[in-house]
């Protein structure tokens, strides 16, 4: 899923619950609970890597922006500091991707370079991945967006 979708998360959940002790388990839970549901991705990544670029880069070019764009608003907005590390507990399994996406990037690396046991478990809950699947993350942003705001302390 989209990195503002498992931050927005992250923040609802530590609206809701407020205790940290069970916010950041919650938070980091919540990761693989999204990854399961349908979303944004495709069945094969290599090829789609390869052809569908611009599509890519333009999906994390918006994630990126809405992420800046939710900070803004959190500084501004005055959130409470667990907003944050829920937000980044809640996404922090992805920074496995970002480094591998920035490793790559640099070294060129063959994509089929052996995975590590969490990284493997990460991909396969994800087989609901789907380019439509973009849909389904605009409406959860939204619906988890009003609740954010409903629970802004
Ligand atoms: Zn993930």
């Amino acid at each position: 899923m989209t990195g503002i979708n498992h931050m927005v998360t992250g923040a609802v959940i530590a609206g809701a619950v407020q205790q940290p002790v069970l916010v950041l388990p919650l938070a980091f839970a919540s990761h693989f609970m999204l990854d399961s549901m349908p979303h944004f991705g495709f069945k094969n990544w290599d090829k789609a890597r390869r052809k569908q670029k611009r599509l890519i880069n333009g999906v994390i070019t918006i994630d990126v922006a809405l992420i800046v764009l939710m900070l803004i608003l959190f500084v501004s907005q005055g959130a409470p500091t667990l907003f944050y590390v829920a937000g980044f507990v809640a996404f922090s399994p992805d920074l496995a991707w970002v480094y591998q996406f920035i490793v790559n990037r640099q070294l060129e690396l063959s994509e089929d370079k052996p995975h590590s046991r969490f990284n493997e478990f990460h991909e396969r809950i994800q087989s609901r991945e789907r380019p439509s699947g973009i849909y389904i993350e605009a409406v959860y942003l939204i619906l988890v967006g009003i609740v954010l705001i409903k629970l802004w302390p």
